[in-house]
């Protein structure tokens, strides 16, 4: 077996790849590693981090055993970065506990007092953990807002929110709905607002 010698400015001692099912990973060895580790790099690129001596038999059973885990990893990784202009939401179990307890603190006054700048009554609000949309109001007026909404610029928040509030005149997203939102807003961009909010989207990590 032969192995390559470094040449390059990072510190490992060893480099070389293996490739399984067209995933190409570098291994490296490192002098300062104590246990094997996979590291999947923005863009879905792959190391393998290793101590001194480890042989190319027991990288390649360690890639194996990880192989499952490594290729889910990588996907995700590629989903991101192949998005351009998107930003992600990543909506980790404590990214959501934190939105949650933030919308709920901030989200029932803002709505109550956007509903009444614009003269417009709703029912209820409740807020959710929902990942496909950012709100949604029923025919009874029952207002949903999704806590990610916590996580997008505040004129954003108030979009959404007066978005659902316009609901409670139209129930669709017919033009007079358009522009009865459009009406509402203080800068009168309801097509330009809509359009950055395309580019947010919230993923499971
Ligand atoms: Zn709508």
């Amino acid at each position: 077996m032969h192995l390559q010698k470094s040449v390059t400015m990072t510190a490992s001692l060893k480099r070389y790849c293996l490739t399984h099912e067209g995933l190409i990973i570098s291994v490296k060895e490192f002098r300062t590693s104590r246990c094997m580790r996979l590291i999947v790099h923005s863009g879905g690129s792959v190391t393998l981090t290793c101590p001194p001596r480890t042989t190319k038999m027991s990288a390649a059973q360690y890639l194996l055993k990880n192989f499952d885990w490594l290729r889910r990893t990588v996907e995700r990784q590629k989903v991101k970065v192949e998005m351009p202009g998107v930003n992600t939401i990543v909506a980790t179990p404590e990214l959501t506990k934190a939105l949650r307890s933030k919308a709920a603190a901030y989200v029932p006054g803002r709505l109550k007092h956007l509903a009444a700048l614009n003269g417009l009554g709703y029912k209820s609000v409740k807020i959710t953990a929902t990942r496909s949309k950012w709100g949604s109001c029923s025919s009874l007026g029952q207002i949903c807002v999704s806590c990610y909404v916590m996580a997008l610029p505040v004129e954003l928040v108030d979009f959404v929110l007066l978005h659902e509030l316009a609901h409670t005149r139209h129930m669709n997203h017919s033009k007079k709905f358009h522009d009865a939102l459009d009406a509402m807003l203080p800068a009168h961009n309801e097509r330009q607002l809509n359009k950055i909010m395309k580019t947010y989207n919230i993923v499971k990590p």
